[in-house]
């Protein structure tokens, strides 16, 4: 028989030829036994390091034995009837996806038409840029000032392509917030064909009286998208649930993109109990303020420039590369992010961690940074 050689795969969609090939990160488990470390403490992904609320676990138990076998509740009708009451919104204000980053995704995929521009602030949340380019459209970075998102360069870059402005609130890596007449005064002058997406992934932590309420700027805004997440402080981050809240209008844009089912009933169930644990969430913000203040009394000690954060992590500025720091504490069990993938190359990311996770990163960071070996 003559010996066929094998029929070469079909080229991926032309669109796609221009998005970088896509490399997963590394396993923890896969990072420990590499390293043959015992265990890693995890403060690289600002997961809750108290893990999720035992109300959460129990709710996930006590679901009954057809729950492999069946379909899960597509509307999420439990958890919507709660999280509307709670936020005072109709329950069709609200959509639920795979996580924020699956209504990052929609929303991109529902309002950005080839060709047509995001407004995106660099350094931020990196998953902007990815789902602008998977919808076919163009990236307009806006850069920080003073680490901060300035609304008013936002306003100034609006134009004719312009269709989605991605805001992060508190701003992911750099744990800064703005103002809510900042706020206002950019949605004063946005089109309303722009889509304006409020990234508010780490809204429970954020304490200003400044951070604005976005959910009452609805009354007036059918523009407007905020995004919440189960993942952070409700330590829900393996289960993959967030939470998009806006006016019928522009949610329903959404629901026309989204899978049918993309919540599984163990999400539902944890994240529907989750809501009833406030003993958890307060405990879990008392020691994260806690730990911050800890961290930056260290970083006065050191001499080191910090940016204040309002959420549950902060950067820090080690006035050197910070590429070699962040693989000893690697190799020491400590997992945190370097800031050259934000362009801030002698930053760290750390995320704030239990007591006992602080006290030794602070332990481990300060014989890294000022023995004379
Ligand atoms: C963690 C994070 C998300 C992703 O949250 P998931 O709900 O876990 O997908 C979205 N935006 C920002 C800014 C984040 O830091």
């Amino acid at each position: 028989m003559q010996s066929l050689s094998p029929v070469p795969s079909p080229p991926v969609k032309n669109l796609l030829n221009q998005i970088p090939a896509y490399t997963p990160a590394k396993s923890m488990e896969q990072i420990r036994r590499e390293l043959g470390l015992e265990s890693v403490d995890r403060l690289a992904a600002n997961e809750n390091p108290f893990g999720s609320s035992p109300l959460a676990a129990e709710a996930v138990r006590s679901l009954g034995s057809d729950l492999l076998a069946q379909y899960p509740d597509g509307s999420s009708q439990m958890l919507r009837d709660k999280l509307a009451e709670r936020l005072g919104v109709r329950t069709s204000q609200l959509v639920f996806g795979s996580g924020s980053f699956e209504l990052l995704t929609l929303t991109a995929q529902a309002y950005l038409n080839p060709g047509e521009e995001s407004l995106i602030p660099v350094p931020s949340f990196n998953w902007y840029k990815g789902a602008t380019l998977l919808a076919g459209g163009f990236i307009h970075e806006v850069p920080l000032v003073n680490h901060s998102l300035d609304l008013e360069q936002f306003r100034q870059r609006i134009n004719a392509c312009t269709r989605i402005i991605w805001l992060c609130n508190p701003n992911n890596p750099t744990g800064t917030i703005f103002t809510a007449d900042a706020l206002l005064g950019l949605l004063e002058h946005v089109p309303s064909h722009v889509v304006v997406v409020l990234d508010e992934a780490y809204y429970e932590f954020a304490e200003s009286e400044d951070y604005p309420d976005t959910v009452k700027l609805l009354e007036q805004y059918n523009n407007l998208i905020i995004l919440r997440t189960f993942s952070k402080i409700y330590g829900l981050a393996g289960l993959r649930i967030g939470y998009g809240i806006g006016n019928e209008s522009i949610i329903e844009g959404i629901n026309r993109v989204k899978l049918p089912i993309s919540l599984t009933a163990t999400s539902q169930a944890a994240a529907s109990a989750s809501l009833d644990d406030h003993e958890f969430v307060s405990h879990c913000l008392h020691y994260n303020r806690q730990g911050r203040e800890t961290l930056m009394q260290s970083f006065d000690q050191w001499k080191l420039p910090y940016i204040p954060s309002e959420t549950n992590f902060i950067m820090v500025d080690l006035l050197q590369d910070s590429g070699p720091i962040t693989k000893d504490l690697l190799n020491r069990g400590i997992s945190v992010r370097g800031g050259a993938e934000f362009g801030m190359p002698t930053w760290l990311r750390i995320t704030i961690g239990t007591p006992e996770q602080i006290t030794r990163l602070i332990g481990e960071l300060d014989s890294l940074l000022h023995s004379n070996v």
